[in-house]
């Protein structure tokens, strides 16, 4: 991982709802957005809440009607994560929702046609010491007159690049945007490019953090299901991020939001940009050798891990003897399983032999046994590397399967120190 591309700082929220940093060096935040109606009050404050406890630090809601902007002081009463709204065409949701007490708006200049009310946002928002994020979108890209002199004001790479005379429109449609800002000596800003070609994202990005130190939030748009958005995701954001560049994220899916926030923070943790928090778990793909229904344990162990540990545990949930102890090395937790039933280690010790019915519940035990003795003192956080000698398939453990249910399995090394 290199280094993250230093940038300014913006500051999101109060002492209510706390202080999210934006760039510098910020820890990367993750954002998402509610998918109802802000003006269902209700509804509204219930998706916000399930976000911020999924790990949201920021929320963006969408304001394009009066009854939007006019339910957003019960929102914020009824909220204590940060709230950015999301202004599109009407320049007075904007005002509304900055008198109503929003956190940061989410702005296109583009389209808001006349200049003043663009201004009169601007310094609105600097009144009420809020920051904007500017948001220039693929779609709503216009083509300028003067595409081919911009393209050679900003060199060669937009020449060959593939989409170079897309990317070379979008950064003159972002310096326009950020000319208005400078003029009202506004400085308060975050940057989006979006679109919802991966490949594209990674590309103006890249450029967009060589030619301005603005924190960067990264997205694709419209990204589709989780289950082909998450690598359209994944690919772009991670790519960047990878690369040092991205100050805040939204994952985004035509789906519940809350799997939004659960990748992004997934995303952070695999990259080493964030501390986990709960268990990680490890789950082998399955084969040949399986004999129990591992994926709907997985599920639910997933589910029990995420409702009850708070700690970074490593849990190992692995289909045998076999492959399954090599492949958990390093785990706190882990369960082997074989002939419907399931061995449980804890830091390499073994604890349990019990029938598949009772593995999921025997393993919630043990982590939450863990996670107390951590807490107080008594355990630490991988303290035992689980070291395996995996069983001979040819030799005295045979498959290891049979031998879960006859006890010998016991024979295996694990968590020797
Ligand atoms: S742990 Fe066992 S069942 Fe799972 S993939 Fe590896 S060999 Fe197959």
């Amino acid at each position: 991982m290199t280094n993250r591309r230093t940038t300014k700082q913006i500051n999101v929220g109060n002492d209510r709802t706390g202080i999210v940093a934006i760039g510098g060096d910020a820890p990367v935040s993750v954002q998402s957005m509610t998918a109802g109606y802000t003006h269902d009050i209700n509804a509204c404050v219930t998706e916000i809440n399930r976000l911020a406890a999924a790990g949201a630090d920021l929320v963006r809601l969408a304001v394009p009607e009066r009854k939007d902007t006019a339910a957003l002081t019960e929102i914020l009463n009824q909220t204590t994560v940060p709230i950015v709204a999301d202004v599109h065409f009407h320049f007075k949701r904007a005002l509304e929702s900055i008198d109503a007490g929003v956190h940061k708006i989410r702005l296109n200049p583009g389209n808001i046609s006349d200049r003043d009310q663009v201004n009169s946002v601007i310094d609105a928002c600097k009144d009420a010491k809020i920051p904007i994020r500017i948001g220039v979108n693929e779609g709503s890209i216009v083509e300028r007159k003067d595409k081919q002199l911009r393209m050679k004001e900003l060199g060669k790479f937009f020449a060959q690049h593939k989409q170079g005379h897309l990317i070379a429109l979008m950064i003159a449609k972002l310096e326009e945007y950020l000319d208005i800002f400078k003029e009202r000596d506004f400085d308060e800003i975050c940057i989006s490019a979006k679109s919802i070609d991966p490949a594209l994202v990674i590309d103006i990005y890249t450029e967009i953090s060589k030619r301005f130190d603005y924190p960067l939030h990264l997205g694709v748009t419209h990204a589709g299901p989780k289950e082909t958005g998450t690598i359209r995701s994944v690919v772009a954001l991670g790519t960047l991020l990878s690369n040092g560049i991205g100050d805040t994220i939204r994952i985004s899916y035509a789906s519940d939001p809350v799997l939004e926030v659960e990748d992004a923070l997934e995303m952070l943790y695999c990259l080493g940009l964030k501390e986990r928090c709960g268990a990680e778990l490890i789950a082998c793909p399955t084969c040949g050798r399986i004999q129990v229904d591992l994926f709907t344990l997985v599920q639910e162990v997933r589910k029990t891990l995420a409702d009850n540990i708070v700690l970074p545990i490593k849990v190992a949930v692995m289909g045998c003897v076999v492959n399954g102890p090599g492949e958990a090395e390093g785990s706190d937790v882990a369960v082997f399983a074989g002939d419907r039933r399931g061995i449980i280690y804890v830091q390499g010790e073994r604890v349990a032999n019990v029938p598949e019915g009772e593995i999921l519940d025997r393993l919630l035990k043990e982590c939450l046994t863990l996670q107390e003795r951590i807490k107080s003192g008594d355990a630490k956080l991988g303290e035992k590397k689980v070291n395996i000698i995996p069983p001979d398939p040819i030799g005295e453990l045979g498959s290891g399967i049979e031998k879960i249910a006859s006890g010998k399995v016991e024979k295996l090394t694990i968590g020797q120190s």
